[in-house]
Formats: C-alpha cells, structure tokens, sequence
C-alpha cells in the first residue's frame, strides 16, 4: 500500500503542502515513471527524490557531482531524520554504510558520477534493494549544457543495468538542446518531462555598462541594507571590490577557491548568520547554500552564460520578497570571452559562440531582460513585466549605423590595430603626437565625428564587440569581425540603447 505522501511531507518535511510541479515529480517517481524534472533554483528539487526515497522500499542512490553539495544536502536530510550517507573520497565509514546498504537500512546514498558509474559500486548495488536513481545537476552529462562531466555519460549502463528501478534527472539549467540532450543520454521518454516556470518575479533585473564600478558597486550596497552577493570575475577582483567596500563601512567578507578552507567556512556562516553582509565571491560560491533572505545579487562582469546568470542571480530572494539583480558588464568581457573560445577545441565552438551571443542579447536589449531569460528557458513570457530595468524606464533607443559605419571605417583605416581610444580620437579629430605621427590626421575619416554624435562613439564601440562587428588582436587593438561587412554595406542596423537619462545626469554631474 502507498505511504501517506501528505502526511510524510508534513511529518518529515515539516511542509504544508508541495510547491508548483513537485506533487506532479513526485507522483511519476512513486509511479515508477522516468522523469527529468526541470526546476528552478529554489524550487525544492531535493524534495523530489527525498520523499519518495522515504516512501519507497528500498535506497534511492543520488548521483551529484560535487563533494560539498553532496554533505551540505547529506546533513539536511538526516537533520529531518532521513537515513542517509555518502560513498566518497572523504568519507571514513564505507563499510559501514555498504552493510547499511545491504541490509536495507539507508533511505538515501548519495555518490559521484565517476564512483556510481564503476563496476565495484554496480556490484555492490545488486546485493541491496534500489529504489531510484536520482541524477542531479543532470545537465552536466550534455555537451551542450555549461557544465559537461564525463563521467555522467557513463551513467547510462548502470541505470539501464537496473531497468526496472525508475530514474530521476533534475536540473535547474537547461536550454531546449540540453534539455533533447538528457532525455537521449538518459533514456527519458519526451513524455517524462516536467517543466517548472522559470520566473522569479520578486526579482528585479537591472543592467548596466560598468562605468565607475567600485563606486557603482558602493551605490548599490548603499541602497540595498539586506545581504547582498557580488559576484566578480577573479580572485584578486574579490579581494579588490570586497576593500572598496568595506571602507564605505558595509560588513563584507570574500569567498574564493584560494582562501584556507577554515576562511572560507568561516566566512560563509558568517554571510549565512549575517543580516547586512556583503559576500564579495567567485562562483564558487553559492551552490548548495541555503540563504532565503539574500536581497540583491551583482556580478561585477558578464557570467558565463545566461543559464550560470540565471543560477546565480536567483540566489536573491528565496523567500519570496522583493530582491534585485544587478549586471555590470563592459565590451572588453565580449572580447575576453571570444578569445577564450578561439583557444578551445572546435567542437565546442560553436556552442560557445551562441552562449556569448545569447548574453550579448540580454545586456543590449531596449526591451524587457525578463522575457530575454523565459524565453532562453522555452518559456513564452508576457512582453514586459514591469519589474526590470527596461520595463520600468523604457530607454530611449536610436539608429547609429551611420556612426557605426564611420567607427568601423576608422578601424579598417588605421590598420585594425588601435585600440577604442584612438579611434575615438580620430573620428574626433583630435590633435595628439599618436595621430600626427601615424598620419592619421591625413585620413578620410579624421575628424568626421562631432557634436552630439561624439557621446555614441563609446556605446558603438560596445555594441559593434557584442555583436562581433569588432574583434580584439592580441595586443589590445581592434580589427574588423565577421559581422562588420552587413553593417558597412548597410544591410544590418545598429541601434543603441541610451541609458536611463538619470544616469547620464549623475555622470555628468559627476565629470563637470
Ligand atoms: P533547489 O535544489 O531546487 O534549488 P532546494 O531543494 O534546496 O531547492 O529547496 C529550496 C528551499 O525550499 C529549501 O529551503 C527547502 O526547504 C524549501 N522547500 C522545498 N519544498 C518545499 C515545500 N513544499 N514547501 C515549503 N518549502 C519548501
Ligand atoms: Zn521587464
């Protein structure tokens, strides 16, 4: 007879009720049904498996890929009272666990793709009784998701070893490929898909060109009192931003993979316990963790795509009340980024180039950055939603192709070696040592900018990187890129956003 699902999610879990599509995961997993649940952060996708693995006889066997993951979720679930363990490199009670194993004793074994996927842990599993296979983070075993583990593509002869136990693949992240992808690699049945709506309409998504960020960063703590994540590119960046910071007096600790574990532990219960923290961190930091009251998210750069942005940034208000999302980014990171993606195997390339482009999309738009992110999700969002920046102050927007047929003259004019800066200068007109001694002052396009028109040379500059019109050469310069030809011939219109017109006051409150 099936166990009061109600009742275990109330005595165990301590649960009202389920939240959005877990009644409907659950009750394929207890149906014995292969499914991939697609949820978002925050959704509760633990509970999924851990219910069932308390009302079904047998261990439900969880495949995760990361160490920490695996214990922070490991300690939660014995916290309810859950019999659960691990098999990993760090855990000193193997034998033990594998006794508690066979003698149907555990709820709950959490392992690593890598161990779950090996004979010895296949062997091991035919002597105990296995109730389900839950496969976490299930877009790590698609090449086409952001974060590809091999070893998850060897999960498929252990799960089809034991046909007859169902299989559970969750993910937070995955476009429609990824999505095609898992189903194939896993042998999930279209039908056993369960898509959660991706929105986080509490959050408020706001983008901005880093102009100034240290200052911009200190305006948006300012004005933001509650927990705050920043998230920045390197190491050092966090050391940097987390100084800037903390002398405008905000409580502020930084989380990187370079700090002593001790540091680092300390350093996360201390955010976790904190009230008005700032945690200034690689990605590193945040999964797993579980902070509801988290009231704004920046990253201080472009993430690593729109399925990472969304991951992060939906750190920030799981509880339900109003939070806000900040992206501070700067053409050099579409630059950095393409770089990177030239020295990787041409495969992955492609891939690649379409994450870069799909955040080129989102930072550009005029329009709203919510409906960017559903829709990158499958979803078919309303057109605006009336709590991102866009939507709440509708920017002005105008045509600069001729300015950018004139930016991309001077690049090609000068040699495609220069950096924005003399370009700038040319178009201008400017009167320096550089320009005389190239003869750049002798060219066509000397001087052919001026006036009102002068201000659209730097965002230009910016959306011609984005959209690879331009490339950056390896010393820093700039040359020509695949999609400056359209432009140039006028075939492809560029049009700018013109930010929101109260940051263009500050700033030149600020320059004058
Ligand atoms: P995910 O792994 O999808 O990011 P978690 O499984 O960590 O999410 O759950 C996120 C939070 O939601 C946790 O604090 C969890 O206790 C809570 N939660 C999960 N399911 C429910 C529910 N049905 N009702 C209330 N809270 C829930
Ligand atoms: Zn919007």
């Amino acid at each position: 007879m099936r166990p009061d699902i109600p009742t275990l999610l109330h005595d165990i879990f301590g649960f009202p009720g389920f939240r959005g599509v877990q009644e409907q995961v659950v009750g394929r997993v207890m149906d014995g049904q292969a499914t991939l649940a697609i949820m978002p952060t925050g959704a509760g996708k633990s509970l999924c498996y851990q219910l069932p693995s308390v009302a079904l006889e047998g261990c439900c066997v969880v495949i995760s890929p990361l160490i920490a993951l695996m214990h922070d979720q490991l300690r939660a679930a014995q916290a309810v009272g859950i019999r659960a363990a691990s098999l990993t490199s760090v855990d000193a009670d193997w034998r033990e666990t594998q006794e508690r194993l066979r003698g149907g004793d555990l709820d709950l074994l959490y392992v690593a793709p890598e161990r779950a996927s090996g004979e010895g842990f296949r062997s091991l599993l035919r002597s105990a009784k296995i109730a389900l296979f839950a496969i976490d983070e299930a877009h790590c075993v698609s090449e086409w998701g952001h974060d590809f583990r091999p070893d998850y593509r060897l999960l498929r002869p252990l799960l089809d070893e034991f046909a007859a136990v169902p299989r559970l693949a969750l993910t937070a992240t995955a476009d429609a490929h990824t999505r095609e992808d898992i189903l194939v690699q896993l042998g999930i049945p279209r039908e056993g898909m369960v898509i959660a709506g991706f929105d986080r309409p509490n959050i408020r998504y706001a983008v901005h060109a880093r102009d100034g960020l240290p200052r911009q960063l200190a305006d948006l703590a300012a004005a933001n009192p509650g927990p705050g994540i920043v998230y920045a590119q390197t190491r050092a960046a966090t050391e940097k931003l987390a100084d800037g910071l903390a002398r405008t007096g905000r409580a502020v600790r930084v989380y990187h993979a370079g700090l002593d574990p001790q540091v680092r532990a300390a350093n996360q219960a201390a955010f976790i316990a904190s009230e008005d923290m700032v945690m200034v961190a690689t990605i590193a930091f945040g999964m797993g963790i579980d902070k509801p009251d988290v009231r704004f998210v920046a990253h201080a750069g472009l993430p690593k795509s729109i399925e990472g942005y969304y991951q992060e940034s939906g750190r920030a208000g799981r509880d339900g009340e109003p939070a806000q999302a900040h992206l501070y980014w700067g053409a050099e990171d579409f630059a950095r980024a393409r770089q990177r993606i030239a020295e990787l195997d041409p495969t992955r390339q492609q891939g690649e180039r379409a994450r870069i482009a799909a955040l080129g999309a989102l930072v550009e738009t005029g329009t709203c950055r919510r409906a960017i992110l559903l829709r990158h999700f499958g979803e078919s969002p309303p057109a605006t939603c009336g709590n991102c920046d866009n939507c709440m102050s509708p920017p002005a927007s105008i045509d600069a192709t001729q300015t950018a047929q004139k930016f991309l003259s001077a690049v090609y004019r000068t040699g495609q070696s220069f950096g924005a800066g003399h370009i700038e200068s040319v178009l201008t007109g400017a009167a320096t040592d550089k320009i005389r001694d190239r003869g750049h002052d002798r060219i066509s396009v000397y001087g052919i900018v001026e006036g009102d028109e002068t201000a659209l040379l730097r965002p230009v500059s910016r959306a011609l990187l984005v959209r690879d019109a331009l490339e950056t050469t390896e010393h820093g310069g700039l040359m020509l890129g695949p999609n400056a030809r359209p432009i140039l011939r006028g075939e492809e219109e560029v049009r700018i956003v013109l930010p929101p017109r109260r940051e263009r006051r500050k700033r030149s409150a600020r320059n004058g």
